[in-house]
């Protein structure tokens, strides 16, 4: 609150603002760990912006946030590392060998770019960079390949040619304008790799901070109380958070802040057809047992698990309807099909909604047999005559006809689902398969009420499910965008067998393989992810469940600038692979159980002070192309199936 937004910044009111002024604060906040401090490190940054230039406020929260248009839009800067230590050798006059020596030493090619600029002697000082510049610059280099998610595959055999040579050019005359530190997060955001702890949870709500603090300082409101101001800074804070949930476009959500400023509240904002919202998530149930204490005396339904792909599927007001995935990349275009089915059961009276769903492979032939995720995964793009033949489950509504339902039990978003299908077809749309048990008949010593479980359960998996969904039907029973709540939990065959549930985790390095797998990769060190410390913490080593094939594509995966030089300061291991690699990707593993550890150091502090946890015996069970590296299982995930863990051998040590 001692920040003077406008005499502390360093430059004047009106003009644009530098991007030093980011990085002065990137810097600063790189070296904090406090969270409380951090985030006020930001939200100064951001009042000067507010007071001074307030259109370069959206450009410095795309920058932040290592962003250069939302998810739903798949755009994404793609420039691997060799381009960039190439701009770098022209842009500082270093050579690629003593380039190669910096980064072994240092590990981080920000570091890299930093030493090399030190080192150069210019004649004429570069004119500063401005946010807004480089912000364009950024959306500029990414034009040039035109780079969407989809096209990745497409451009890196494209490398080399004119537009590789036009995104080089942009980028050398970034670097050459740099100065201070701004050359290290230069490089870091073009290698999407910001890491100072700016993730959108602490920026927005710095950003909503801000708003508060500089509204309230501008009146010079001696009359408003503490309260009040505490009041509004919470409210703020907290409602940006939770509109960028609902409509996850830092283009409409940013400005509307602005314009609301203090009176910003979650009803500002509404869905809108076309942007994906933040999925309901679930939390883990071990058995019938482990919830009917929680839904005692309330109302819930099972619906099946099924073990396809998450779609959430919206029809537009012009009448064409996109499907997105779990993690909100577009995914229309994989499933024409799927778009006829829903244009054709969708009754007359729909003109907008957003429905959350299954996709499923089935075999039509036999029975509409559901069959796995993985046969899911070899569906072509784009072809309609796919040998994979899909199935849509709907299980839920959270638009309709304009009307945001968000709020409603989910009993009431049910009747609203009915009246979009009032048919269905089975093999094409069908509503997920459910059982709906009572308040009354909620209890534990309902022997009926358990059985008809257990055999729902049964039920679901001999249908090829994962298990089953159990929902909060009356109470509590919103749905909640990005929350794992106890309203949704999850329960699956292994967590009636044997450990709670799969993990998704990702390889962060690896051994040189022997005998057999002399040349491979093996075993791979696999992590989860920390979002509150920004780490990938080791949860096990993993050698089983590979086919040979998988291995020489992981040989050919980590390669080049996938291998690191020395470990990065954000994997922390007590152990020492042959070789780190970059975060690419999300394996689903499958172990026996959970155990305290000495080496491994996954949710380290969570249920013990120094250990970590990791996992017994764990097996490869496929890729998760649906999940980026930071939403990989996290380490709460993990402490929260240990206590799981306990929990049921507990129960049945009292059996
Ligand atoms: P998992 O790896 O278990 O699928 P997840 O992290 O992707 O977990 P969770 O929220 O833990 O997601 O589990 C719910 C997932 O189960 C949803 O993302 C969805 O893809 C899938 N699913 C299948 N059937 C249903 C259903 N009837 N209701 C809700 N989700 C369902």
């Amino acid at each position: 609150e001692k920040y003077k937004p406008k005499e502390h910044a360093c430059w004047r009111d009106g003009q644009p603002a530098p991007y030093i002024h980011l990085v002065r604060t990137f810097a600063s906040v790189e070296g904090e760990r406090g969270k409380i401090k951090a985030m006020s490190m930001l939200c100064n940054m951001f009042r000067s912006l507010l007071a001074l230039s307030p259109e370069d406020v959206l450009p410095a929260v795309y920058l932040c946030t290592n962003k250069i248009a939302a998810d739903h839009e798949n755009i994404e800067l793609n420039i691997g590392g060799s381009l960039i230590s190439s701009a770098l050798e022209e842009a500082c006059g270093i050579s690629r060998s003593t380039m190669r020596e910096m980064y072994n030493r240092l590990g981080d090619l920000g570091d890299v770019a930093q030493l090399c600029r030190q080192t150069q002697k210019l004649l004429v000082p570069p004119p500063p960079l401005l946010v807004r510049d480089v912000f364009s610059s950024l959306r500029k280099i990414r034009q040039q390949g035109n780079s969407s998610k989809l096209l990745i595959v497409f451009l890196s055999v494209q490398s080399g040619t004119g537009s590789t040579r036009q995104k080089k050019n942009l980028i050398v005359k970034l670097m050459r304008s740099c100065r201070e530190k701004e050359i290290k997060f230069l490089v870091r955001t073009l290698s999407r790799n910001l890491r100072i702890g700016a993730v959108l949870r602490t920026v927005l709500p710095a950003l909503g901070r801000a708003v508060v603090m500089n509204s309230f300082w501008n009146c010079h409101n001696k009359e408003a109380s503490e309260s009040c101001f505490r009041e509004k800074l919470e409210g703020v804070s907290a409602a940006v958070v939770e509109a960028y949930n609902i409509l996850p476009s830092l283009d409409v959500v940013v400005p509307s802040l602005m314009d609301k400023d203090i009176e910003f509240s979650t009803s500002t904002l509404s869905m809108i057809p076309g942007v994906p919202i933040k999925p309901m998530l679930a939390k883990i149930a071990n058995g019938v047992q482990d919830f009917i204490k929680l839904f005692q005396d309330e109302a819930f339904t099972c619906e099946y698990k099924y073990d396809g792909q998450r779609a959430q599927i919206h029809l537009l007001l012009d009448g064409t309807v996109r499907i997105f995935s779990r993690n909100g990349d577009e995914t229309t275009s994989r499933f024409p099909d799927l778009v006829d089915v829903i244009k054709q059961f969708a009754c007359p009276a729909a003109e907008t909604f957003m429905l959350d769903a299954e996709v499923v492979a089935t075999d039509r032939k036999n029975d509409n047999k559901l069959m796995s995720f993985q046969e899911l995964s070899t569906r072509e793009r784009g072809s309609k005559d796919a040998l994979v033949e899909v199935c849509v489950f709907v299980f839920d509504i959270m638009f309709f006809n304009g009307e945001q339902l968000l709020a409603l039990p989910l009993r009431e978003r049910r009747r609203r689902l009915n009246e979009v299908f009032p048919e269905t077809r089975p093999g094409f749309l069908e509503y997920a398969k459910e059982i709906t048990v009572g308040a009354e008949e909620a209890s534990l010593n309902n022997q009926d009420t358990l059985c008809r479980i257990n055999a729902f359960l049964e039920e679901a998996f001999q249908s090829s499910c994962e298990g089953i969904m159990v929902k909060s039907l009356d109470v509590d029973a919103g749905y909640c965008p990005t929350k794992r709540s106890d309203s949704w939990l999850k329960v699956k065959r292994d967590y009636v067998d044997g450990l709670g549930d799969t993990l998704d985790l990702v390889p962060i390095g690896a051994w040189h393989g022997n005998g057999r797998k002399a040349g491979w990769y093996s075993p791979f060190l696999m992590a989860c992810y920390n979002p509150e410390t920004e780490e990938f913490q080791s949860v096990c080593r993993v050698m089983s469940g590979f086919s040979d094939a998988f291995y020489i594509e992981m040989k050919e995966l980590y390669s080049g600038d996938k291998i690191l030089a020395k470990k990065p300061p954000y994997y922390r291991t007590g152990e020492t692979p042959d070789m780190w690699f970059t975060a690419e990707v999300v394996w689903e593993i499958r172990g026996a159980d959970l155990t305290v550890s000495p080496v491994h150091s996954a949710a380290l502090g969570l249920v013990h002070p120094s250990r970590g946890i990791s996992v017994r015996f764990p097996r490869f069970i496929c890729k998760r192309m649906d999940k980026i590296p930071e939403e990989c299982s996290t380490a709460a995930d993990i402490a929260e199936m240990f206590h799981a863990q306990t929990r049921k051998m507990n129960i049945k040590s009292q059996h």
